[in-house]
């Protein structure tokens, strides 16, 4: 049969030739082949031919913008929405970005001591960086389909049933604004700034808008950091605030260090750089209980440490470090506090007030080996103007960092002092790397810790990631610091390595406040004494993880959780010490004031997935608030118990702008499509609230309302104006609509500017430039914070102006954790710290609840298309000998339970995991759980009395970065096997 024959014959035709020739062949197979007949073209029997374009109609599209994602993702990657009549179809990533860290010989190159150091970033071959290109991660490469899901919101509604009854009415937008104004108006009233706010989303002006909403009526906020116990307070004592590199900067390791930091599955879009560092001869360790897939397809090295237990082995090798005296000296002396003096006598830092009659809290002293005295150190936070550097060797000092040293305080007593380096060393001596101690605790054989101690001595570029959940470990705090003393130690933060706090650091210069977008400012208001302007002074003020121990009365039950537990033999402290120490903590004005919630905002934010102990402090907190609002784009668990839910715009139909962290662009996020249905953006939300608002307040004749409150440091005079609200909040017109936003706030920043924001716009996304909050952006290297301290010798923010690990808090004096070194006491013999059953024997398994790759916290959990590649089910992981010890098999139905609760998952099996863990990824919505069970209620709130020491000056101040952090890992549990 020729071709042209062959193309005639139908699909139809030639199926039912084929069917009836091969009765004819089974009748006859002689006749095979031999009669096949050309028959007409079966497509003319079709008078729709349409069909055959649907599939090719389906991948067209009449609209290309570009877009990224919030959420609580860091990664901002850059994509073009593709969309056809206003509806979103799908998304691609955005692969333009340029490789932009080329060597410059010589540009990089720093000294200590006043001695050549050589370049401390490591290029790649021919001297480049690999680019960013392209970035993305399975989530959001989805959100137009997950967008599409029956949860996501679509219009304003009103609660009508009880609270959590779900029961709803559909509003107008005009209605919900009508109705909140009112409520919000009386109680402002009644108790003016009784308003406290959740935010989420990172972007400019969705979280702003919040922001500046809630700012503008006096209220609070939970730093986001805390409220997920994300944020690092340990750290901030050595270093000050967050610290980071853009993630291009992990490609300039030869050794990298993942401490429970699972970057291939958690941080996608960026995983490439640490792979590619290795192509270029790096070295990778990974530090986790669980075997997990960064271990399995990228470490040189795993460590599988006893979850909860690092501390120990960073003191390890802190400790093998100084007693082999492999330590960087000269590094030590110019950029730690290590040399500077203590006093025996009261274990606080030798001051100026203890030498001069009106000396200074915070300028200390070390023992100049030149001239054989105790001198001023230059760099401290009380230090001269002419003494604002670190470059000692220019001053001609050099300090000692051992010995004992008489020193004549100014009223004549004599005191023998030593240095914070000697304290150190003496706290750390007990951990030794092939110690009983050690090895108990953490579960490691002394050759893996040797093993990894000498890699960290042989790197010439020592980078550090901490993972976001060391610091919800019992221990975290001091856990830090140990792993920034390592660094530290072998003189690499800052210059050759660098430390990561996840993915936190770089961000636009002084972050939100240079744009304005979330703090309005306060005008001069001189009859209510406040003489003149006050830069953002309306923003609203920060409140720790205490306000929600407070308000959700969860110290209670964390007594009931440790009723039968040692705690105090075993960490030196208690939960009837937590509670003292927090009112300590208050009554001295450690933390600030606290005004209850009488409005909630949740902006975005699934509250109930971050809470400990969910169902308690529901039960507790909610009662106390009369007016709870929702702004979100989806039904969330935590959006059913709202009294109003506001339809917030997704991702994909608004403008916004993402702020940098993870890489060094400033991301836009560009209307992709018009919003559907009755959604809003964020911004227009909390504009239409402070419209209605203004309108009933003037048409009232309601007056400015002072407001004072105390921020932790200061006590603040301002205004709450709600007759000018609308006013204030769109800057007189200058802000009323998205893109005017946009454009105000990038060309406020000197990073971005005209330049940058018409790149954006064209683009998709502008490089950063310039000083940043708080490093710097180059143009041919990645960002990498601290390198200021170290390269440029400018004093840091703690009060010794360099990295300091001695704090002489009255709490840590009274806790004898002054210096860096494991918290708990030698009754914790290894393993984690879990609570006893309420017969006092120990629960057997530990749970682990760890980021998970298949959503952004609880977004994208539900997507039908991901759990489609898990189980369809919220599954908890078993290792495998545990389920045939339980009887437990796959898929089966396991209730995890302890005396404060219970929850339910499918049982998946995991040799990865270790026995004594039960591990499940986070951020399983309630509603996916049976009975909205789920297993914060396990957890209980742990406060730790480090995190809540304060003052008034310095560093140890309550900042919002340094504040208490939620603490909930290591929660003892048992399990069962039940039907379902
Ligand atoms: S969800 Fe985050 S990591 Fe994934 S593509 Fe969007 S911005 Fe990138």
């Amino acid at each position: 049969m020729d071709q042209e024959a062959m193309t005639e014959i139908g699909r139809r035709s030639f199926l039912k030739g084929t069917g009836l020739g091969l009765l004819a062949l089974l009748a006859d197979p002689g006749r095979a082949f031999s009669k096949i007949q050309v028959v007409e073209d079966p497509l003319q029997e079709y008078e729709y031919r349409g069909w055959e374009d649907l599939y090719r109609k389906e991948w067209t599209w009449d609209r290309v913008q570009y877009v990224t994602h919030s959420l609580g993702c860091v990664g901002k990657c850059s994509l073009k929405l593709y969309s056809k009549n206003g509806i979103p179809l799908r998304e691609e990533q955005t692969a333009t970005y340029p490789v932009y860290a080329i060597r410059t010989p010589g540009k990089y190159t720093y000294e200590i001591m006043g001695k050549p150091r050589g370049e401390y970033i490591r290029y790649g071959p021919g001297g480049k960086i690999p680019s960013f290109s392209p970035r993305g991660c399975q989530k959001g490469c989805l959100y137009s389909d997950w967008m599409k899901q029956s949860d996501f919101l679509k219009y304003p509604l009103k609660r009508v049933g009880e609270r959590g009854e779900r029961k709803w009415k559909r509003l107008t937008w005009e209605q919900a604004f009508d109705e909140i104004a009112e409520k919000i108006i009386e109680i402002e009233l009644k108790d003016p700034g009784a308003m406290v706010t959740t935010s989420r989303p990172f972007s400019q002006l969705s979280k702003g808008g919040s922001e500046r909403f809630t700012g503008l009526l006096g209220g609070q906020l939970i730093p986001v950091s805390a409220m997920v116990g994300d944020a690092y307070p340990g750290g901030h004592t050595a270093l000050i605030g967050r610290v980071g590199s853009t993630l291009d900067d992990w490609f300039t390791a030869d050794l990298l260090i993942g401490w429970t930091q699972n970057f291939t599955a958690m941080r996608m879009p960026d995983a490439h750089f640490a792979k590619e560092a290795k192509d270029n001869g790096a070295r990778i360790i990974v530090v986790d209980p669980n075997h997990n897939v960064t271990a399995a397809q990228a470490a040189d090295l795993f460590v599988p440490i006893r979850m909860g237990s690092d501390s120990y082995l960073a003191a390890a090798i802190c400790n093998t470090i100084i007693k082999e005296k492999k330590y960087d000296a000269e590094f030590l002396k110019e950029q730690s506090d290590l040399p500077f003096l203590v006093r025996p006598d009261t274990k606080k830092f030798l001051t100026q007030k203890d030498m001069k009659p009106g000396g200074k809290e915070f300028q200390y002293y070390f023992w100049d080996t030149k001239s054989n005295q105790a001198v001023e150190a230059p760099g401290c936070l009380d230090s001269p103007a002419d003494k604002k550097t670190l470059n000692i060797a220019r001053l001609g000092l050099d300090p000692a960092l051992e010995g004992r040293f008489t020193v004549r305080l100014a009223d004549g007593k004599e005191v023998e002092c030593t240095t914070v380096f000697e304290k150190t060393k003496e706290g750390l001596a007990r951990y030794n790397l092939d110690s009983d101690l050690v090895r108990e605790a953490t579960g490691l054989h002394p050759s893996v810790i040797r093993t990894m101690t000498d890699w960290i001595l042989e790197s010439k570029s020592l980078h550090i990631t901490n993972g976001y959940n060391c610091q919800k470990h019992y221990d975290g705090y001091q856990s830090e610091r140990l792993k920034i003393l390592i660094l530290v130690l072998t003189g690499q933060l800052g210059g050759p390595g660098a430390y990561h706090q996840t993915y936190e650091g770089m961000k636009l210069e002084g972050g939100r406040a240079a744009g304005g977008l979330h703090f309005p400012d306060q005008p001069a208001r001189p009859e209510f004494g406040i003489e003149k302007p006050i830069k953002g002074g309306k923003q609203p003020y920060s409140v720790g993880i205490a306000y929600e121990v407070i308000y959700g009365d969860s110290l209670e039950r964390t007594k009931k959780y440790f009723a039968n537990t040692p705690l105090k033999e075993q960490i030196g402290f208690d939960a009837n010490d937590m509670e003292a120490f927090l009112k300590d903590a208050i009554q001295k004005k450690y933390l600030p004031s606290m005004k209850p919630p009488r409005i909630s905002l949740w902006h975005s934010c699934n509250n109930y997935r971050n809470k400990t102990g969910q169902q308690s402090w529901r039960e507790h907190y909610l009662p106390k608030v009369e007016l709870l609002i929702g702004t979100d784009i989806r039904m969330t668990s935590s959006m059913q118990s709202c009294d109003y839910v506001l339809s917030a715009a997704t991702d994909y139909e608004r403008w916004d702008i993402r702020e940098t962290t993870t890489n060094p662009f400033l991301t836009l996020y560009g209307q992709g499509v018009k919003p559907m249905f009755e959604r809003r953006s964020d911004w227009q939300i909390y504009a239409g609230l402070c419209k209605a608002i203004q309108e009933k307040a003037r048409a009232r004749g309601i007056k400015s309302i002072p407001f004072e409150y105390w921020n932790g440091t200061r006590q603040v005079k301002r205004t709450i104006d709600l007759s000018t609200i609308y006013d204030e909040y769109v800057q007189n017109g200058e802000l009323d609509s998205d893109e005017k936003a946009v454009e105000w706030h990038n060309l406020k920043s000197k990073g971005i500017g005209k330049e940058g924001h018409e790149k954006l716009v064209r683009d998709g996304y502008a490089k950063f430039r310039g000083p940043a909050k708080y490093g710097n952006y180059e143009d041919d290297a990645p960002a990498r914070s601290m390198t200021w301290q170290v390269v440029q010798k400018k004093p840091s923010g703690t009060n010794t102006g360099r990295f300091q690990f001695y704090v002489d808090h009255e709490y840590h004096i009274k806790l004898d954790q002054m210096t860096p070194k494991p918290q708990y006491t030698d009754m914790w013999r290894g393993g984690p710290q879990s609570p006893k059953r309420p017969d006092g024997s120990p629960y057997p398994f530990v749970m682990n609840f760890p980021h998970t790759k298949w959503g952004i916290h609880s977004a994208y959990r539900n997507n039908r298309w991901l759990m489609r590649l898990q189980r369809g089910d919220v599954y908890l992981y078993l290792n495998p000998k545990v389920m045939a010890e339980r009887g437990i098999k796959d898929m089966d139905m396991v209730r995890v339970y302890n005396h404060m609760g219970e929850w339910f998952a499918r049982a998946k099996e995991w040799p990865g995991n270790p026995p004594y863990i039960v591990f499940t990824e986070h951020g399983w919505d309630h509603f996916m759980t049976k009975n909205w069970t789920h297993y914060n209620n396990l957890n209980c709130e742990f406060l730790n009395p480090l995190e809540l020491a304060g003052g008034t000056r310095g560093h140890i101040v309550y900042t919002g970065n340094h504040t208490s952090n939620r603490i909930y890992y290591e929660t003892g549990v048992d399990i069962e096997k039940v039907e379902g």
